[in-house]
């Protein structure tokens, strides 16, 4: 069974609404024209509730299905990133500086797609939650809405989320039985030496050095401390240090990213570090500071649910297009918390051949979101049939 024929029907539609997302990108948990527009959309399909104001602008409304049954929740995330989107682009952004470059704007469309086949079709029993958050990229809007309650307040049984995957054939899924992608940490260092002419460094204690060997030595965690066949990312993403040739500087800093699966390693990690950044700053001789934040966890799917939504989308797509247990990967996603508090999955859908996510040469591709509707739409058909 291929795409929904009615969602195919509207697909004019969804392009339609996904451009306009497309042209009003907006930060964080900030989504207020997101919102709005989201909002006067689900009004026109006739849906059962509409709750605003979640997670400062998210969303959640409500489709009652016939007959009595749980409440499936169906998320699409709203955010954009701060990206200047090239001059010259189709339905450029009209915010300077922000730009739908992770797709968000066809995450949310297709959400809207299955909402108006759902509340068109009613062909399923229970209900179902449509989970529109902010804040995807910054700060876990995702967080925030479980932090909120939100699975309770809507007696959410089971949740389930697509995002787009350019590199993977257009209308392809990917998911796995368990783990998905990684937690994500960020670490800080400032240092504090004492600055001095550059001809004469005898007489500074220096940072620049420091920070080298910091960096240095933090990448043996990965190479001398931890196991080789547990997964591990240890990345420094930015140095900054120092204003002229012949200055060395009073201050240094240090950032960069971790990526686990394991409790175990992740705390190891934390150790080293400190462990790294104290000894190193007796060597040099200088005062050094860590900030060590623990962000998203992994993303863990339920293997009962994952392999679920595996056969709706070889319904949809056809068996080989379907990786059921595709491996991990490091990046992460703030649907881990919802994954957390309720059982579910999340798959990739493939966009094709196109520029990467957070390029700003990338767009959504609007072929695909008839398929991520019409997975919507018939996940919730097949879980929650009208007995
Ligand atoms: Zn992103
Ligand atoms: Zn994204």
């Amino acid at each position: 069974m291929p795409v929904v024929n009615r969602i195919a029907d509207f697909s004019e539609d969804m392009k339609i609404w996904r451009r306009r997302l497309h042209q009003i990108p907006e930060l964080g948990l900030e989504t207020v024209k997101t919102a709005a527009y989201v909002t006067e959309i689900l009004e026109g399909f006739g849906v059962d509730e509409i709750h605003g104001g979640i997670a400062s602008n998210g969303i959640v409304a409500i489709i009652n299905g016939r007959g009595e049954g749980p409440t499936i929740g169906l998320r699409a995330d709203m955010d954009a990133l701060p990206i200047t989107e090239p001059e010259g682009a189709e339905y450029r952004s009209t915010h300077p500086g922000n730009m739908h470059a992770c797709g968000h704007d066809g995450h949310t469309t297709m959400l809207l797609g299955a909402a108006r086949y759902l509340a068109e079709t009613r062909n399923f029993a229970g209900r179902v939650a449509l989970l529109f958050q902010p804040a995807e990229e910054v700060t876990g809007g995702a967080r925030i809405m479980v932090e909120e309650g939100v699975m309770d307040r809507f007696d959410i049984a089971e949740v389930y989320a697509l995002h787009n995957s350019p590199g993977l054939p257009e209308g392809a899924f990917l998911t796995a039985p368990g783990p998905l992608m990684a937690a994500v940490d960020t670490f800080t260092i400032h240092i504090t030496g004492l600055g001095g002419h550059g001809a004469m460094p005898h007489e500074t204690r220096d940072p620049v050095m420091a920070a080298c060997g910091m960096a240095q030595a933090i990448q043996t965690i990965v190479s001398r401390n931890h196991h080789a066949t547990e997964d591990l990312v240890i990345s420094v993403t930015q140095i900054h240090t120092g204003t002229a040739d012949n200055v060395i500087p009073e201050t240094a800093f240090i950032n960069g990213t971790i990526r686990t699966f394991n409790p175990d390693v992740q705390r190891m990690v934390m150790t080293r570090l400190d462990e790294i950044v104290k000894g190193c700053a007796v060597a040099y001789g200088v005062r050094a500071e860590l900030d060590y934040e623990v962000g998203y966890p992994a993303t863990i799917n339920d293997a009962a649910k994952a392999a679920f939504a595996a056969d709706v989308a070889r319904d949809i797509s056809g068996a080989s297009q379907v990786e059921a247990d595709g491996g991990r990967e490091m990046g992460a996603e703030d649907f881990a918390y919802m994954l957390q508090a309720r059982p579910g999955a999340y798959l990739f859908l493939g966009q094709g051949e196109t520029a990467g996510l957070h390029h700003p040469d990338y767009d959504f591709n609007d072929a695909i979101a008839p398929v991520g509707a019409s997975f919507f739409a018939r996940l919730v058909e097949k879980a929650q049939p009208v007995v």
